[in-house]
C-alpha cells in the first residue's frame, strides 16, 4: 500500500514515516533528504534545487516529478512506499497519482499530521541537522548526544532553512499549496487527521491502526 503523510514543517512527519517504513516495511521516500543531497553532488540539477531550497522555496514540479519517478522505478511497486515531503502541492499529488497508476498502484492513505503554528515554530528553532551524515535532530523533541555533535561524530548545524525568515516563508508555502492536497485526498476519500501534537510512540500507534485497517479494506476488494 502506498501512504503519503502530510503535515507543516516539524510536525514529526520525518520521524513517523520513518518508523512506519520500518515496521512495515515500506520504502520510505524522504523528499528533502533526497534533494539535500542532489543539491550537493555534480548533477545538472544541483544549481536550481539549491537556489530553491536556500530561499525556503519549492523546487519545480516538474524536477520534483522525474526526482520521485527515478525512485519509483527503482524499487518497483512490491513492498509500497511512504512518501514523507512530496507531493507537496495538488499538481505534485495528481503527477504522483498517475506515476503510481502506471505501476497498478494509488495513493490508499493520506495522513495530516496537524500541529499548532506556535508549536511549529517552537520546535523549528530548535532544529539541528548533521554536517557529515544528514542527521536531523530537535533539541527539545529528539536531542542529539550533545546539542553541537552528531552520535556519527560530526558537527550540528542550523540550515539556512530552518532560520526564521524561510520558516515563515515555508509556513506560507503549506497553508496556501500543501494543505489542499490533503483536501483533495478527503473528497477521494483517502484523507486522515492526526493530532501531531502528541507524543511519538501515541501517534505511531494510530498510524499503525490505520494502515493495518486499510491493508484489511485492501485484501477484501
Ligand atoms: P524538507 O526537508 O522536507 O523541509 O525540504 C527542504 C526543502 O526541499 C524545501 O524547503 C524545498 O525547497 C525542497 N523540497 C522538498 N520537498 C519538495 C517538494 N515535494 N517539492 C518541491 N520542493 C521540495
Amino acid at each position: 500500500m502506498n501512504i503519503v503523510i502530510l503535515g507543516p514543517q516539524a510536525s514529526g512527519k520525518g520521524t513517523q514515516a520513518e518508523l512506519l517504513a520500518n515496521r512495515f516495511g515500506f520504502n520510505h521516500y524522504e523528499a528533502g533528504k533526497i534533494l539535500r543531497s542532489i543539491a550537493k553532488s555534480d548533477n545538472k540539477y544541483a544549481p536550481a534545487i539549491n537556489e530553491a531550497m536556500t530561499k525556503g522555496e519549492l523546487v519545480s514540479d516538474e524536477l520534483v516529478r522525474l526526482i520521485a519517478w527515478d525512485y519509483i522505478n527503482k524499487k518497483g511497486g512490491k513492498n509500497g512506499f511512504v512518501f514523507d515531503g512530496y507531493p507537496r502541492s495538488v499538481p505534485q499529488y495528481d503527477h504522483l497519482s498517475d506515476m503510481l497508476m502506471k505501476f497498478g498502484l494509488r495513493i490508499d492513505l493520506v495522513v495530516n499530521l496537524s500541529i499548532p503554528k506556535p508549536e511549529t515554530l517552537r520546535r523549528l528553532s530548535g532544529r539541528r541537522t548533521c554536517t557529515v551524515c544528514g542527521e536531523v535532530y530537535n533539541l527539545v523533541t529528539n536531542p542529539p548526544p550533545s546539542p553541537t555533535t552528531c552520535k556519527c561524530g560530526g558537527d550540528l548545524f542550523i540550515r539556512d532553512d530552518d532560520r526564521e525568515e524561510a520558516i515563515l516563508e515555508r509556513l506560507r508555502l503549506y497553508e496556501s499549496n500543501t494543505y489542499p492536497v490533503f483536501l483533495k485526498a478527503l473528497e477521494g476519500g483517502v484523507g486522515v487527521l492526526v493530532d501531531g501534537s502528541r507524543p511519538i510512540e501515541e501517534i505511531q500507534e494510530d498510524l499503525a491502526g490505520l494502515v493495518l485497517r486499510k491493508q484489511a479494506e485492501i485484501n477484501r476488494r
